[in-house]
């Protein structure tokens, strides 16, 4: 068994978005480290993926999930996204829908949906600890 507290991303490949991603999930919710599952337009290949595909994703969340018993699965979009290169309103919204299928494997997980914007800083587009609210989570410290 890992030593540590861990939480999970499901991002891109884009080494812009790991490193704040990675700042802002250890900062908001206090692990001590991030998996990061990556695909170049995460939000696309998720919703457009095959069965087969979709459950390799799964599996691979569910090493960080079991093995680190990972408690949050952030879904994670960009600006600027080379695999996904449409507007920030259908990026967020593909996140929305991201989170939702996340959320409905029922792995006892929060599921948090983010938005890396154009400064390359952490929005919080949907978390599941907040009930019928879609409004932004905010950090606070330790
Ligand atoms: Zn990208």
């Amino acid at each position: 068994m890992a030593t540590g507290t861990f939480a999970t991303a499901f991002g891109c490949i884009d080494g812009r978005t790991t490193a704040p991603t990675t700042t802002f999930l250890k900062e908001t919710l206090g692990v001590d480290f991030v998996d990061y599952v990556s695909e170049p337009g995460p939000d696309k290949v998720l919703l457009q993926a095959t069965p087969t595909d979709l459950a390799a994703i799964k599996q691979k969340l569910l090493v960080s999930v079991n093995a680190h018993r990972s408690r949050t699965i952030a879904v994670v979009a960009h600006h600027d996204c080379a695999g996904h290169p449409v507007p920030r309103a259908e990026h967020l919204a593909a996140v929305r829908q991201c989170a939702q299928l996340v959320r409905g494997w029922d792995l006892g997980v929060r599921v948090l949906g983010l938005w890396v914007n154009d400064q390359w800083q952490l929005e919080v587009i949907c978390d599941t600890q907040e009930q019928g609210r879609d409004s932004a989570m905010h950090a606070r410290p330790r």
